[in-house]
Order: C-alpha cells, then sequence, then structure tokens
C-alpha cells in the first residue's frame, strides 16, 4: 500500500494491512483487518463479523465516501441496518460550479415516462442498451446505456463531451436510487449529526492509538498474529477509555 508516512516522499509501496474498526462513542466494537487497499469491498465482511460477536446487525451504520457502493448500500437495505453512508461526490455536488457542469452524468435529467435522459441542449439521450460489470465480491452491476443523437456541431460541444460520435452516459438506476436515499438522509438533521460524529468518533479512535499511543507498526507478522494483535490494542484503548470516563 501507499502509505501517509512516506519519508522519502516517492509514494512508495510497503506492505500493510486494511484496518477496519467499528466505534460507538469512541470505544472499538469491532475490528478486522483485509488483505485489500478499497475500503469499499470490506463493508459487508466486517459487518458480518460484527453480527458474529453480538448476534445482532448495528440499527444504523454511518461510514465516509469510500464505502458508498451500490452493493454496499443494497446490503444495508437488506440486514435493516439504516445507511448514513456518503458516496464520493456527495461533497462536490452541494457546490454550485459541479452542479452547473454540463459533463457531469449526475446533472442529466432523466425522464420515468420516456425512459431517456436529458442533455445539456435539451435533447432526448435515448436508451441503448445495458452493460454489467462484476466487483471485487462478485457482485453484479448493471449500468444502463443513453445515446445523444446530434452531437455534431453542438455549442456545448468541448464543454458537455470531448469524445467522438455521439454522447453516450452510463447510469445505474438502481445506485441512483439509493444514492437519492443516502442523501436525504445525510442532509436530515440526523444525518448532519451523523456526519459531525464520525470524525470525532472514529478517526479520535484511529489518532489515540496511531499518533498518541505511537502504534504505528505491527510487531507481529501473518494475518492472524496481527488479528490477535489488534484484538490486544482494541481492548487496552477501550480498558483505557474506560477508565479515563
Ligand atoms: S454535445 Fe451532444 S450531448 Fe452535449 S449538449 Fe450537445 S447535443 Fe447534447
Amino acid at each position: 500500500m501507499r502509505m501517509k508516512e512516506d519519508h522519502m516522499k516517492n509514494g512508495q509501496l510497503k506492505p500493510a494491512y486494511n484496518w477496519q474498526l467499528s466505534t460507538n462513542d469512541q470505544f472499538i466494537l469491532n475490528y478486522s483487518i483485509h488483505q485489500t487497499t478499497t475500503d469499499t469491498v470490506v463493508l459487508k465482511e466486517h459487518t458480518e463479523d460484527f453480527y458474529k460477536l453480538y448476534e445482532q446487525y448495528p440499527e444504523k451504520c454511518t461510514a465516509d465516501a469510500g464505502y458508498g457502493s451500490e452493493e454496499n448500500y443494497e446490503y444495508l437495505e437488506d440486514k435493516g441496518i439504516e445507511a448514513f453512508v456518503k458516496f464520493n461526490y456527495f461533497h462536490k455536488e452541494q457546490k454550485k460550479k459541479w452542479r452547473l457542469d454540463p459533463s457531469k452524468v449526475n446533472n442529466l435529467h432523466y425522464s420515468e415516462d420516456k425512459d431517456c435522459l436529458y442533455c445539456p441542449m435539451g435533447q432526448e439521450m435515448s436508451f441503448v442498451g445495458t452493460k454489467t460489470r462484476k466487483t471485487k465480491n462478485n457482485y453484479t452491476q448493471t449500468y444502463q446505456r443513453y445515446q445523444a443523437k446530434n452531437c455534431q456541431g453542438c455549442p456545448m460541444r468541448g464543454s458537455c463531451f470531448k469524445g467522438k460520435g455521439n454522447r453516450t452516459v452510463e447510469i445505474s438506476k438502481k445506485l441512483t436510487k439509493y444514492k437519492q436515499t443516502a442523501r436525504d438522509k445525510l442532509l436530515s438533521d440526523e444525518g448532519v449529526e451523523k456526519r459531525k460524529q464520525r470524525p470525532a468518533d472514529v478517526e479520535a479512535v484511529f489518532g489515540q492509538i496511531k499518533n498518541n499511543e505511537k502504534f504505528k507498526r505491527f510487531l507481529l507478522r501473518g494475518k492472524e498474529k496481527v488479528e490477535i494483535e489488534i484484538g490486544l490494542v482494541s481492548i487496552a484503548h477501550n480498558i483505557a477509555k474506560l477508565a479515563r470516563i
């Protein structure tokens, strides 16, 4: 992985684990380690691990944009967990510049009646087929493809898109709906509170362990041993926190 601690300043790769923590009021409720750099694909495994420990799923889950995928939204919905999970451009879309950018697919209006998108010039973009992609967890995501008709000579060409031919875009209707639900939740009063709480909760725990306690490197080698080491660190963290209270 590329690490934040990059003393040579050359983005060198170092052996590392992806360490996931669930916290509540800065107490560690669950931990897991993964051999992948991507947070998106580990939420399910981490939450199932939580279930094994407590025989119940959490009622609510707050997570940052690294976890906002169709697969995760669907999983959380299936398990009855209320999701306050950002998606990748949640903060950017709050800005006027983003909302007025004609190149952003999410700014194109969709008509459910006609099953078409409207391009920035107001022309219909017709449905031209579907495409599927599999995630690392073997989850199949289906995208609908829409194509514009008369891009040749359009005055918006360049700001709208730079490719050849007519503009074609792909959207996942399912993900779009999940994002709308997530957006509504994140912008609600409770969502604003959850967004404030998240860094003060889980990030503070990482900060305490890594910076204040100077635990920056595992002493043991191998996933099994490292899991035990993290377990001990977590227990120590919780006891110290309890003692401070
Ligand atoms: S370039 Fe094509 S898709 Fe973009 S605004 Fe013009 S006609 Fe519409």
